[in-house]
């Protein structure tokens, strides 16, 4: 994290610096100095602060490359940086402060108004990037996220898993997919009312959550429906892991105020590919759905494979 009031001065000359010192006491409220490029590096990671004005020439490591080393490191990236050059530049000279990574370039002599007043610029920009980066995470998270269990949502499977197996990452790789639907939910709905079953599949949602094992992929498929693909896996362990969801759902206790109740059971289809086939995922899906219907079908609370890619003698 940066010191949102710590600026650091960089010049070799003292009487310099005091007289960034006092313009800036009115915008800054810590002010961290170096004399020449090496110290400011440091003084730069260990201090964090959020604005750097930096003189070019200095002995050791001068401006352009103390200004192209910080804008190297990951930190250093958006802090703004003002360059001030002692002497007027040549505009090859002002090019090369920029090309290094400069934000702005002021001459000396200089009026602490103009200062203050450029420095108060790249503050705002630089506020606004900062809450642009902080709104794109989030709508990078909102994108992925289903708003109401907090899992994956439908479309971020779908991207996650043509991940895993595409791109030949995992050619051999044996994928199985695990959709189950609540039994009769329109039922409980209608019964306790909507919000119980909202209830419902947020606590459905951070049971399977919390159950499932590192590199199983689990989302909210839709309404009442979560789906986890299982990688490098087989027919046994796939109908193994899908007992032991169904089993876990069976045996927890989901009452509430809103649901008196506590039982909550699921049907479960499952598919996969015994062989080394390139896999797609939309199969996978329609077959596991098929096998789902025959869960339904068969009395609900309960778990069927897809047939066609059932574990065959010898296979
Ligand atoms: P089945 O055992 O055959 O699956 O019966 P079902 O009642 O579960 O299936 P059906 O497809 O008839 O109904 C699904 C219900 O899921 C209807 C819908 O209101 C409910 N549902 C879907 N999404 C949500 C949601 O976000 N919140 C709530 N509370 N209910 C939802
Ligand atoms: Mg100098
Ligand atoms: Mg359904
Ligand atoms: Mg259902």
């Amino acid at each position: 994290m940066t010191d949102t009031g710590k600026v650091l001065l960089v010049d070799d000359s003292q009487t310099a610096r005091s007289a960034m010192k006092t313009a800036l006491k009115g915008t800054f409220s810590h002010f961290v100095e170096a004399d020449d490029g090496l110290t400011a590096i440091k003084a730069f990671v260990e201090e964090k602060p959020c604005f750097i004005i930096t003189d070019i020439e200095m002995p050791s490591i001068n401006g352009y490359k103390l200004i192209s080393t910080i804008r190297a490191m990951e930190d250093g990236q958006n802090v703004p940086i003002i360059m001030i050059s002692g002497t007027k530049q040549s505009l090859k000279n002002r090019l090369t402060g920029f090309n290094a990574g400069a934000s702005d370039f002021i001459v000396k002599p200089y009026e602490d108004e103009e200062l203050i007043a450029r420095v108060k610029s790249l503050l705002r920009i630089h506020r606004l990037m900062e809450e642009l980066k902080v709104k794109n995470t989030l709508l990078e998270k909102l994108a992925v996220t289903d708003e109401l269990t907090g899992l994956n949502n439908r479309r971020h499977f779908f991207d996650a898993v043509k991940t895993q197996v595409s791109a030949g990452l995992r050619p051999q790789c044996k994928t199985a997919c695990l959709l189950m639907d609540i039994d009769h939910f329109k039922k409980t709905n209608d019964t306790h009312g909507h919000a119980a079953g909202d209830e419902i599949l947020r606590k459905m949602g951070r049971l399977l959550n919390s159950c499932k094992r590192d590199g199983e992929l689990l989302a909210r498929f839709g309404g009442e429906e979560f789906v986890i693909c299982l990688f490098n896996t087989d027919s046994e362990s796939a109908l193994l892991a899908a007992e032991r969801f169904r089993h876990l759902i069976k045996s927890y206790d989901f009452s509430s105020p809103l649901f008196p109740e506590r039982q909550i059971t699921v049907s479960v289809g499952v598919s996969i590919y015994t062989q080394a086939l390139p896999v797609s995922i939309d199969d996978l899906i329609k077959t596991a759905d098929k096998a789902m219907y025959q869960s339904k079908a068969d009395g609900r609370d309960r778990v069927s494979i897809y047939e066609e890619f059932a574990p065959k003698a010898g296979a």
